[in-house]
Parts: C-alpha cells; sequence; structure tokens
C-alpha cells in the first residue's frame, strides 16, 4: 500500500515553498546518493516544490545501476533503460543553502510510479534500521567525520597548491583562514553543529567534525556538509578532494563514523559493567559491528580505491582488532573526559571513507549492531598497541573484491538490505572493479580524485 498522502504532500509543499520564495529561493536541488557513493541531483523551481513532494520527480531506474565513473554496469535486477521512479524531497530536511544564493536543498526518497517504496532507497533503509532499533527500545547517535584536500583550483593535482603549511600546523590554518571561517559560518546558517575543524596529517588536508544526531539526519548532515565544503571551496579559488587516496604513498581521507547506543537518555557506552564501562548492550552492539567488520567495507569502503587507503600504520585501521583510544584499530571506543563519558562515550568506525553512501553506512552499522545485540555478541581482548606490530594479527580485506566476498556471505546484512538492494550494490562493486581494477595506482588515484 502507497504510504504518500499526497494531498498532504501538496498542501505541505506550499507552504514551504512561501518561506522560502520570502527567503529569496528560486530552485531546490533534490539529492539521492547512488549505490557508487555519488550524490546525484535533480532541481524543481521553487514553484514546482508542492508537484514534487506530492508526486515526485522523474528519475531511471538505470541510476541504481550507475557506477563512480558514470559507466552504467549491468545486473540480475536491471532494466536497461527503462522504467522510472518518482523523487520525492523529504520536507522535514529542506534547508536553503547560504553559499549558493537562491538555492534550497533536500533528500528524497524514492517511489515507483504505482507510489510504492523502492527497494533501492537508501535513506528509507537507514530510517528502517533506525525504527528497528526503536522496536528494540533503543536509539542510536551517529556523526560523520569529514576529510578533504584542498588544492588551488589550477592545480587540482597538487596538494600542496593551496597551503603548504605542515601536518596539524599553524601556518596551514592561517594561511586558508578566510576558506575556513566562511565554510563554518555557512555550515551554521545551514543547521550544522560544527564541532571541530583542523589541518590533518597528509598535505592540503582539513578535518571537519559535527555533532553526533539521529542516525538518517547525520547522514543527511554529511551530505550536506561535503557539498557545501565543495561549493565553499569553489567560490575560494580551491577544489576539495574527498577520495580515500589522493595520491599513492600518502595518508588517506577517512569518513569516520562515531556512533553511540542509548536508552532513552542513557548513553550505554558509558557506566556499564564491561569492558571501560561499555554496558552489555553496548558490548553486544560493538561486537555486532567488530565481527562483521569484512563485509562492512563492502559498504564503507565500497571503491576499489579505497583499498589504497586501508594500510597498516596509517591511523586507517585495517587490522581486526578493537582497542581503547587506538587509531590504528578499525574500532575504536573514545570515551572522552572523565566526568563527561555519559555524554560523550562513543564507537569510532575508522576503516570507512568517504566514496561510501553515508545512509547505507548508517543502515549497515544498525543492522550490525542490532544483530549483535540480538546474539548477546561479545567483543574480543581489546589492543592497546599498534595491532600491525602483532604477530598473530589478521588483516581486513585488502580488496574490494575479498569485502564483496564477505558481505555476500553475511547473511544478517544481505536479508535486512532485501534481495533486490544486496545484490545490485555488489553488482556495482563487481563493475567497478572490472572497470578499475586492473589501474596502476598512480592512474587509480588520478581518475577518482575529483569524483565523490
Ligand atoms: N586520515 C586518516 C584516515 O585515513 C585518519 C586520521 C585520523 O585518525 O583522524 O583515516
Ligand atoms: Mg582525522
Amino acid at each position: 500500500m502507497s504510504q504518500l498522502d499526497r494531498a498532504e504532500l501538496a498542501q505541505q509543499g506550499a507552504i514551504r515553498a512561501d518561506g522560502l520564495r520570502a527567503a529569496g529561493v528560486e530552485l531546490v536541488a533534490l539529492t539521492f546518493v547512488d549505490n557508487s557513493g555519488i550524490a546525484r541531483v535533480k532541481a524543481v523551481p521553487v514553484d514546482r516544490l508542492w508537484s514534487a513532494a506530492a508526486w515526485g520527480v522523474g528519475a531511471s531506474n538505470s541510476f541504481d545501476f550507475f557506477l563512480a565513473t558514470d559507466d552504467i554496469a549491468g545486473g540480475t535486477y536491471s532494466r536497461g533503460p527503462v522504467g522510472d521512479l518518482r523523487l520525492h524531497p523529504d520536507l522535514d530536511a529542506l534547508v536553503p543553502l547560504a553559499a549558493q544564493p537562491g538555492w534550497a536543498w533536500a533528500p528524497v526518497r524514492k517511489y515507483d510510479t504505482e507510489g510504492e517504496p523502492h527497494p533501492q532507497d537508501a535513506r528509507a533503509l537507514a530510517a528502517a534500521a533506525t525504527a528497528e532499533l526503536a522496536a528494540q527500545g533503543y536509539r542510536a547517535r551517529l556523526a560523520f567525520e569529514l576529510e578533504w584536500v584542498i588544492t588551488a583550483a589550477d592545480a587540482p593535482d597538487d596538494p600542496r597548491s593551496a597551503t603548504a603549511g605542515p601536518a596539524y600546523g599553524y601556518a596551514r590554518l592561517s594561511s586558508q583562514a578566510a576558506y575556513l571561517r566562511t565554510l563554518v559560518s555557512t555550515l551554521s546558517a545551514q543547521g550544522v553543529a560544527v564541532e571541530q575543524i583542523h589541518p590533518e596529517y597528509a598535505a592540503g588536508q582539513f578535518e571537519l567534525s559535527v555533532a553526533a544526531d539521529d542516525p538518517v539526519r547525520a547522514a543527511d548532515i554529511a551530505v550536506l556538509t561535503r557539498e557545501t565544503i565543495r561549493t565553499v571551496s569553489e567560490r575560494h579559488g580551491l577544489r576539495a578532494s574527498f577520495t580515500p587516496k589522493f595520491e599513492p604513498g600518502g595518508v588517506g581521507n577517512g569518513g569516520h563514523v562515531h556512533l553511540s547506543i542509548w536508552d532513552g537518555d542513557r548513553n550505554l557506552c558509558a557506566g556499564g559493567d564491561g569492558p571501560f564501562g561499555l554496558t552489555r548492550t553496548a558490548e553486544a552492539f560493538g561486537a555486532g559491528i567488530f565481527g562483521r567488520l569484512p563485509a562492512l567495507l563492502a559498504i564503507g569502503a565500497p571503491s576499489v580505491v579505497s583499498y589504497l587507503r586501508l594500510e597498516p600504520h596509517h591511523w586507517a585501521g585495517v587490522f581486526s582488532a578493537w582497542g581503547l583510544e587506538n587509531r590504528e584499530a578499525p574500532l575504536r571506543l573514545v570515551q572522552g573526559p572523565a566526568g563527561q563519558r555519559d555524554r560523550t562515550a562513543n564507537f569510532e568506525v575508522k576503516c570507512f571513507d568517504l566514496t561510501a553512501n553515508p545512509y547505507l553506512v548508517v543502515a549497515a552499522l544498525l543492522f550490525a549492531g542490532l544483530a549483535g545485540v540480538s546474539a548477546v555478541a561479545t567483543l574480543p581482548e581489546p589492543v592497546d598497541v599498534d595491532p600491525g606490530t602483532l604477530e598473530s594479527a589478521t588483516r581486513l580485506p585488502t580488496s574490494l573484491a575479498e569485502a564483496v566476498t564477505a558481505f555476500e556471505a553475511d547473511s544478517a546484512l544481505t536479508t535486512a538490505f532485501g534481495p533486490e538492494l544486496a545484490t545490485t550494490l555488489m553488482d556495482v562493486r563487481r563493475g567497478e572493479i572490472d572497470r578499475l581494477g586492473a589501474l596502476p595506482p598512480e592512474e587509480l588515484c588520478a581518475v577518482m580524485r575529483y569524483l565523490h
């Protein structure tokens, strides 16, 4: 049965359009993130917002098979050029864009032409995972941490062209102070709560952290923040690259995810009798994720180039290990300072990058955590050294192909994603392996540098 109340949506769309017009908005960009992690867009004049809300705007089913390179893969559920989906803006997530005057933005939900939810709607899956968590009596709070490299617009392959300061160096910050200030004020005007911004390790690299939020909103914020970084960079004569590996040999761009599980107002990651104060529920939730990291990499590190980043001793987390404040562990427990842990304690998943679709990341992590809770899973002994120095350390997948195999073998994830999405995602991964898998690292980095 259709979930769309079209009359109500038309009315709400018209009301929101009035408000947007009064704020000078003329166009609304409607985005979805595809199976290859690219935010794709259609736009409508503000006068058509009511229609988009009620009836959607058309989009080809073939978008589900797009690779990051814009090639189109085939697969079991492909209909080739046939079929139409309807993209409906989520009016509750509508935001005027402060760095793109006259524009607003909204993420969409996908339906078919009969008004039925599309089984490959990543944002709907993230909402379903959140609802499943709520049905078990819990909620999650999440935040995506963004890392990117800036270059001068006319030297897009040179990470030292826009700022040459050292890693974490004040000189790098001060040389781009106006840019960083505009970026933070723009995000703040769009309702994004920036918590920290700093120069990172790699040449030209910065990192931005935002406040944790509800799962779907956290993914929306990840999309909005990235697109804002891109726009503000362009307006300052810069280019922003979110690729996992700007150049072979360097340190990569991560897309770490912080998450905590709560029972009402109680953070279950602190004050418990499990390891480092985790409650048994939080331990089981973390263990559900930890045990599935190989499969989760097919969602969170979903590109061929992701595996150039996943190297030991680069703080990317490549061994099967977890630990307290261990930056070489793919699952890091962050407690925060004593006295504040009931608010701050959280898990950080470090092995993910920004070629991932954040809605799929949210869904995969929550379903994995839930599987851990229902199995009353426990974490192994934590590791308090660089796991790469241990004889016994085992690597997580070192290629996308290995991660795909692990995902396909994980029935908790494939069942939660449903056959159409689970199958098509892996069709897209295989398409990218066919297209990019044989490229030498230098060339792979160059091809991927400005796609996401
Ligand atoms: N840039 C590192 C990465 O690729 C992470 C550095 C950090 O711990 O923030 O994930
Ligand atoms: Mg960082």
